[in-house]
């Protein structure tokens, strides 16, 4: 015996708050944000962070994301 009911997701209540990457949503792409620059004052994703090193930003102190206000 199966069972056609399609699967659903749960949707909770809860707000997840997703921050954005502020260098790839100028780029319309919607990336989720790891760390927030305090020099350059941006969220950035993983990707943006590795070029941000190499761009030897290496002094900027970097912690958790910030929502944007
Ligand atoms: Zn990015
Ligand atoms: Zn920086």
């Amino acid at each position: 015996m199966t069972t056609n009911r399609p699967i659903q997701t749960k949707v909770e209540n809860s707000v997840v708050e997703i921050i954005w990457c502020d260098g790839c949503l100028e780029d319309d792409r919607k990336v989720e944000a790891i760390v927030y620059c305090h020099d350059c004052k941006e969220n950035q994703c993983e990707e943006c962070n590795t070029m941000h090193k190499i761009r030897r930003f290496l002094k900027h102190r970097r912690t958790d994301p910030k929502p944007s206000l």
